[in-house]
């Protein structure tokens, strides 16, 4: 995959702002980006399903399974480091490899319980599986957008979803370039739920076709356009969160749109004893005697660093340490007070999520009083552009 000529190409385009439509028949003839999405862990057994189902390894060996009723079947099963196949007849297939390709001809393969798009890589790794579903851009944004926003929400909020997910993917295509994978199907990154046939599928598919190869661009770089459910009234700088220079940084920008949103205020009580369990350091303290007391804020009002104190010692935290060791949707994000409560700690905070970039809640407001998917990208990335990228080129 060309990724430095794209960028190259971004680059050259951010002043056009060129949305001009990508030739269909051309983007059919050259080969269309992929992206490598991995599903971490696949339970065995594995039983995958397909019409057209057929399996290749890397040493050429290729299994076209018996059908039953038009789709075909393996089960895929664990031996030493390789792995068996089982087809229908109950013939096994012992494959010498420790990873195989799956195509089939319907364009979509069901392991296990989960529909995902052909083709799919599976690599064996110790006791698990794992699958890289190798799919098209646009047709990834399509899963994304299915699984990240609702269908039934706003069309132009939709669509500025749509190119926030884009511009990501295509940004962390560039720092996993020695990874084995682009992106995992999950909230680490994305989740992509595979569009099944619902009423909304139409709508989903205008927000990602009237967007196509539209993305964000900050200093002649894809954007990693970072985005979450609720800022609860402030977005926060991508490097309050994660680090980073200032070249890629997402600035923070008042947000009052997404107010009244579900997690706009939120409680959490936690005891002391559950809380002390969480950091092996507190150990030997008496829970009783822990307190918990905030030291700063970001410039947003987000908790950067906490102070853990008892009789004898004061340990210090930081908020998003805190948010991933309670589980992010119990601490639902680092806009909190701390009250020190007996037994227990109240958090009390507004948001959901790490409130870096789109705030999909205000986009939402945004949308249903006018604004366009436009106006609202330049609302939460302001000092990026939108350009037109040319997936001819990936
Ligand atoms: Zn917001």
């Amino acid at each position: 995959m060309k990724l430095t000529a794209f960028i190259v190409l971004i680059g050259m385009l951010q002043s056009a702002l060129a949305f001009g439509a990508v030739d269909q028949e051309l983007l059919i003839v050259d080969e269309p980006p992929r992206i490598r999405m991995r599903i971490k862990s696949v339970e065995f057994p594995v039983k995958v399903q397909a019409e057209g189902l057929t399996l290749a390894t890397p040493s050429k060996r290729v299994l076209r399974p018996v059908a039953y009723n038009g789709v075909r079947e393996l089960v895929l099963m664990k031996q030493m480091s390789s792995l068996v196949a089982k087809d229908l007849k109950g013939s096994s297939h012992r494959l010498a490899d420790s990873e195989v390709m799956l195509e089939s001809e319907s364009g979509e393969i069901q392991i296990n319980n989960q529909k995902l798009p052909s083709p799919i890589l599976l690599k064996r790794t110790q006791d698990r599986l794992e699958a890289i579903v190798l799919i098209s851009l646009e047709k990834y944004v399509m899963g994304v957008l299915e699984g990240e926003m609702p269908t039934s929400w706003p069309i132009e909020a939709l669509k500025a979803q749509a190119v926030a997910a884009r511009s990501y993917v295509l940004a962390q295509m560039q720092s996993r370039l020695m990874s084995g994978y682009d992106v995992e199907s999950t909230t680490v990154d994305q989740v992509y739920r595979h569009p099944e046939l619902h009423p909304n599928l139409e709508k989903l598919k205008t927000a990602v076709e009237s967007t196509k190869g539209m993305v964000l661009s900050k200093s002649g770089k894809v954007l990693k356009a970072y985005y979450h459910s609720a800022c609860g009234g402030h977005t926060e700088r991508s490097s309050d969160v994660w680090g980073g220079s200032d070249s890629v940084d997402l600035q923070s920008v008042a947000d009052p749109f997404c107010k009244g949103n579900p997690s706009d205020h939120w409680e959490l009580k936690v005891s002391k004893l559950e809380f002390q369990s969480l950091y092996p350091e507190l150990n030997g303290t008496s829970p009783s005697d822990l307190a918990l007391r905030v030291v700063t804020r970001t410039g947003s009002g987000r908790v950067a660093l906490l102070a853990v104190t008892s009789r004898s010692t004061a340990n210090m935290i930081t908020g998003n340490d805190l948010r991933s060791k309670l589980g992010y949707g119990k601490l639902r994000s680092t806009f909190f007070t701390v009250q020190n409560s007996g037994e227990f700690i109240v958090f009390r905070g507004h948001g959901f999520g790490h409130g870096s970039g789109l705030c999909q809640w205000g986009a939402r407001k945004q949308a249903l009083s006018g604004k366009d998917f436009r106006k609202i990208l330049k609302y939460y990335y302001p000092q990026a552009v939108l350009v037109n990228s040319d997936v001819r080129n990936l």
